[in-house]
């Protein structure tokens, strides 16, 4: 199973997937090279707990 998960660049927001057993792991941008913590929320709490839209853009 794959799921998106989005950067936490402010100047990036990309979505990105990951697979399952990417959960819990550090994943690099691929844009920007920002760590992406995969699963357990974003590090930044900013939001309130709400997973982002999990379609990815279409280029
Ligand atoms: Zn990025």
């Amino acid at each position: 199973m794959v799921f998106a998960v989005q950067c936490p660049n402010a100047s990036c927001k990309k979505y990105q997937l990951v697979e399952e057993h990417d959960r819990g792991k550090v994943v690099n941008c691929l844009l920007c090279k920002t760590p992406i913590r995969v699963g357990g929320g974003a590090p930044s709490a900013s939001k309130p707990q709400q997973p982002p839209a999990a379609k990815p853009r279409q280029p």
